[in-house]
């Protein structure tokens, strides 16, 4: 009887094991099953919704061509307001979604921070430039009164440029972080890149955001992928970054500097920038942030270990040994320490591990350049 009873316990429990199999199992047929259905369906084309017009709706494409199209049944015809984002249909070009914001990808492809919590107190060295961005950035948003009394007009943005990983972006969001504004970040090489057709609009966007959050601060990092030079070209790809440019010249060009919006834009190659940026009322600063100098670079160690459980560290021989070495580097440093210490089984970093992680830090380094140079 006891060991019908263990059988009967036995195929129990092997029957809610099988049971757990098959619901999972299950699950997973149907995550295929909707890939599948994902991948089989056409792309839609994406417009601007103009006017409804009945059953019928005139919508916009990215080139400019109007066209009267129907209206899936399914639509929610309340949301069909004019300006709305509507996805058509690859053959007849009936509205079969509704673009929310969510789904917009201006959205996805800005970083928004209310507030960041950078502080000016978490960039090593560069004092100079943070004085004049203090200048001519916080100086304008905290206390616009100044300016009138004096009767000059603000600067109303500033270029910042410098090799890669210096601190650009982090004095941009200690800006923002300082003066109680929303950082809002876009990277202009990833907007020619990623929305084609869509750049124009997506700058008008960043602008229209920027003054509903505003006090704000808007970046643009690598703007020489849309502010190069410009070349007179037929290129379809070309004509489209200067349509891009020039909806930044006629958006920075259209607000008062008094507005509280400001423009901090980025970039590594200031020889490949457009001029006409660099005229007085757009970017009427320009500053260069330079690699960390001997005293910069102990800053920043001390900053980016400052959380660190260390022992008996020489910042000023981390700093002889790191000649040459980004911000971005020397948190890469500290970051790398700590995990050769927890390697080694101990809660304290030791000058042992920051030297082996300089090592590493650096041949990471110069492998990449090596890399860079093959590519180019
Ligand atoms: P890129 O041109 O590649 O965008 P960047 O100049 O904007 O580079 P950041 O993104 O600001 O560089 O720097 C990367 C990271 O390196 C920062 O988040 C910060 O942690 C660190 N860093 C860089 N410069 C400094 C600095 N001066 N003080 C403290 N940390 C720094």
């Amino acid at each position: 009887m006891e060991v019908d009873a263990n059988k009967q316990q036995d195929y129990k429990s092997l029957y809610q094991k099988l049971l757990k199999n098959h619901i999972r199992l299950k699950r997973y047929v149907k995550r295929l099953e909707d890939e599948l259905v994902r991948l089989r369906t056409p792309p839609l084309l994406v417009a601007t919704l103009v006017e409804v017009i009945g059953d019928r709706a005139i919508v916009k494409s990215n080139n400019g061509a109007e066209f009267l199209v129907n209206i899936a049944s399914f639509i929610d015809r309340s949301r069909l307001i004019p300006g709305v984002r509507v996805a058509l249909n690859q053959q007849s070009l009936a509205i079969v979604d509704i673009l929310d914001k969510e789904k917009d990808p201006e959205v996805l492809a800005m970083e928004i921070i209310e507030r960041p919590k950078v502080r000016y107190s978490d960039i090593g060295g560069l004092k100079e430039q943070i004085m004049e961005i203090r200048e001519c950035v916080e100086l304008p948003l905290k206390n616009p009164e100044i300016f009138k009394k004096v009767g000059i007009e603000p600067p109303k943005g500033v270029l910042l440029y410098g090799p890669p990983g210096c601190g650009k972006t982090l004095l941009a969001k200690a800006v923002a972080g300082e003066t109680n504004a929303t950082f809002i970040g876009l990277t202009a090489s990833e907007l020619v890149r990623k929305y084609i057709g869509e750049g124009a609009r997506l700058v008008r966007e960043l602008f229209r955001l920027a003054r509903e959050k505003a006090p704000s601060i808007v970046f643009i990092d690598e703007i020489d992928a849309i502010a190069m030079h410009r070349i007179n070209s037929d290129v379809s790809g070309d004509r489209e970054v200067q349509r891009t440019l020039l909806q930044l010249l006629s958006e920075m060009d259209g607000f008062k500097s008094l507005d509280n919006v400001k423009i901090i834009a980025a970039t590594n190659r200031i020889d490949l920038i457009d001029p006409a940026l660099l005229r007085p009322g757009r970017f009427d600063r320009i500053i260069y942030i330079p690699l960390p100098d001997f005293n910069a670079r102990i800053e920043i160690f001390k900053i980016h270990s400052r959380n660190m459980n260390l022992k008996e560290i020489d910042f000023e021989e981390l700093s002889r040994r790191t000649e040459g070495a980004t911000g971005a580097d020397i948190r890469a440093i500290c970051m790398e320490a700590g995990m050769f210490a927890i390697r080694s089984g101990r809660d304290y970093v030791t000058m042992e591990d920051f030297y082996r992680a300089i090592e590493k830090v650096f041949s990471r380094k110069s492998e990449r350049n090596k890399e860079l140079r093959y590519i180019k």
